[in-house]
């Protein structure tokens, strides 16, 4: 027992999605690679060639994709860059080599294509022609590729039941692909709250933390960890009195994300004073669809449809699109679904993550990308939508909207779009359209967008992002991500305000909506629809069955008045322990929670 405490080794990260899990380590990167070398028997290897060659053809099919997207959209030098890698990828002897690898060091392929580019690149830059010397780059290129197709088809990743992934960084993407073989848990070295792989490992129920720093370095794959979501820590080689009591803390944790009442009916929050509130759902992955009958949700507030393009694959199909928006609509039955479009950069939009922009949170994206090449997949994603409203109450959310000539502009090509499908006699109906509010020039020409936009959504993760210049995805600047800093709470009062006014509707999407510590002040600042991940839904309605809206406008009141973040957040603790330290004990609200935003989940 000593020498097993002696062993337990703790390092303290950030919470961002909740519970406690205990597993093996497996060590990935982050596009959800494998990155150790992992011995394969003999029996495995045909196994091991077929993922290789599965990995090269979906890697050609993508590399064919990409030189015609080029040549279409973005000029032809970039084809070319794709023509030769194809090229190098067509060479025999680069597989060749690969699946010697595995036969003879009987070994992963990821291990085999990390060794052959490894060295075939050493090879080619120390050649004195520069022509050649180029090509080491385009090997390097090809052996991401030849990695990203692979993890998009479920590799090895998973030796056990109960893995945990330790990564530097995660792709949303490649949570969402790892599928039936999730991980019991995620580790990250960098990361934010309102990252998207953490969005979707709230939604999943995977409990995460990050900013553990050099966690790929200092872990061993294979090592028992254990993960607590609530405060953060990681445990390396935990005692058994520390699996025991952390464990024992989980079940009778008021705080946990199991969905505790099953509605039968849609039904919205009554606060004590009968104000109602409605809670909605943000839709990511299938897995969640079915459970938002159960929490009584009304309606799907967020369908994030970028997540219906499979890495390596390409934009789904108008038909395929057709079916998973028609099924929304039908999970939303007399409620709404609102589907928001691609919200993808350039580099996403051509299946080239690895050629992103600069910065891609500020470049070519979204409704400006959709806008400045109009590529043909925005106008079949508008048709699938149109198509999908004939029968379901289908509406349209826009994504990174800056200017309110953009939502003319795509107001324009969807009566287009639409004229053209009533020349081919194909039904449809008429969605609403409306606006995701997370650009802040916004927040200054309210009194116009009103008049535009059927409604509002409010994005507050990429509003807190812009509004106060801090990166959502970077563990550097988190204590920077303030959600409660006075311009935020501001930027929502005044948005709700032109809104209810103007008598269209509002509703705040992003994860301060689905947070049961910040649910008072929405309610409090006037919110009526909050929409939020679907195991969220149970702790949020709990508070706010318990507070009274009179109370939560007196807090949200004096938050307004507030001169910074700091301020706000020992307010917003000290009107919690005075008027609902029922609701949010003190050992639940310690300081930190508040101070860092990462802690809100
Ligand atoms: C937001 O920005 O708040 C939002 C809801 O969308 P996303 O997290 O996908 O950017
Ligand atoms: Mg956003």
């Amino acid at each position: 027992m000593t020498r097993k405490i002696e062993n337990e080794k703790r390092i303290r990260g950030r919470a961002v999605s909740r519970g406690i899990a205990v597993g093996s380590v497996v060590i990935i990167n982050s596009r959800g690679r494998r990155l150790s070398k992992v011995p394969i028997s003999s029996n495995d290897i045909d196994y091991e060639l077929k993922r290789l060659r599965t990995a090269f053809k979906l890697a050609e099919r993508s590399l064919r994709r990409l030189i015609r997207g080029s040549a279409n959209e973005f000029g032809d030098s970039r084809a070319e860059i794709f023509r030769a890698q194809l090229e190098i990828l067509k060479d025999p002897s680069l597989i060749n080599r690969m699946e010697s690898e595995v036969c003879e060091a009987l070994v992963n392929c990821e291990w085999a294509i990390q060794r052959s580019v490894r060295d075939f690149s050493e090879k080619l830059a120390s050649v004195a022609d520069l022509h050649i010397k180029e090509r080491a780059i385009d090997v390097q290129d090809l052996g991401e590729r030849l990695l990203n197709a692979l993890s998009g088809k479920k590799s090895s990743i998973g030796p056990s039941n109960d893995f945990i992934v330790v990564t530097d960084q995660l792709y949303p993407s490649a949570l969402a692909e790892f599928g039936a073989l999730s991980p019991v848990a995620i580790v990250t070295e960098r990361g934010g709250w309102t990252s998207h792989a953490f969005i979707l490992a709230r939604e999943l129920g995977i409990p995460a933390i990050t900013g553990v720093h050099g966690a790929t370095r200092r872990l061993q794959e294979g090592t028992k960890v254990l993960v607590d979501g609530f405060s953060g820590e990681l445990l390396i080689n935990p005692a058994s009195s520390s699996l025991s009591r952390l464990i024992d803390t989980e079940s009778g944790s008021p705080q946990s994300d199991e969905i505790c009442e099953i509605f039968s009916a849609p039904l919205p929050a009554t606060t004590t004073d009968g104000e109602e509130i409605k809670l909605l759902v943000n839709l990511d992955v299938p897995q969640s669809f079915e459970q938002m009958k159960e929490v009584g949700a009304m309606g799907i507030g967020l369908f994030r449809s970028e997540f219906l393009i499979q890495p390596g694959m390409g934009f789904p199909s108008e038909k395929d699109q057709l079916k998973a928006y028609s099924h929304l609509g039908e999970l939303a039955g007399n409620f709404r679904a609102r589907i928001r479009t691609f919200d993808i950069s350039s580099g996403e939009a051509q299946g080239d993550t690895d050629h992103l922009e600069r910065n891609p949170a500020l470049g070519l994206r979204a409704t400006r990308l959709m806008l400045a090449h109009e590529p043909k997949e925005f106008r079949s994603q508008l048709r699938a939508v149109l198509r999908a409203a004939e029968s379901g109450n289908i509406d349209i959310v826009l994504p990174m909207v800056s200017d309110i000539s953009e939502i003319s502009a795509v107001k324009d090509i969807l009566d287009s779009e639409a004229e053209k499908l009533s020349d081919r006699g194909i039904a449809h109906g008429r969605p609403r359209l409306g606006v995701m509010l997370e650009v802040p020039s916004l927040l200054f020409v309210l009194d116009r967008l009103v008049e535009v936009v059927d409604f509002i959504s409010l994005g507050t993760n990429d509003l807190v992002q812009y509004l106060l210049a801090v990166d959502r995805d970077n563990e550097s600047v988190a204590d920077s991500f303030r959600t409660l800093h006075p311009s935020v709470l501001r930027a929502i009062k005044s948005t709700i305000d032109f809104a209810d006014k103007a008598e269209k509707e509002i509703l705040i999407c992003g994860e301060m909506a689905g947070s049961h510590i910040y649910a008072p002040i929405l309610v409090g600042l006037g919110a009526r629809n909050l929409s939020m991940n679907v195991r969220a839904i149970s702790r949020v309605r709990n508070v706010i069955k318990s507070i009274s809206s009179a109370k939560a406008r007196e807090l949200s009141a004096s938050l307004l008045l507030c001169d910074s973040a700091v301020e706000s957040e020992r307010k917003l603790l000290q009107f919690y322990s005075e008027h609902w330290s029922s609701i949010f004990p003190e050992n639940v609200m310690s300081k930190t929670m508040l101070a860092r935003g990462t802690k809100a989940n």
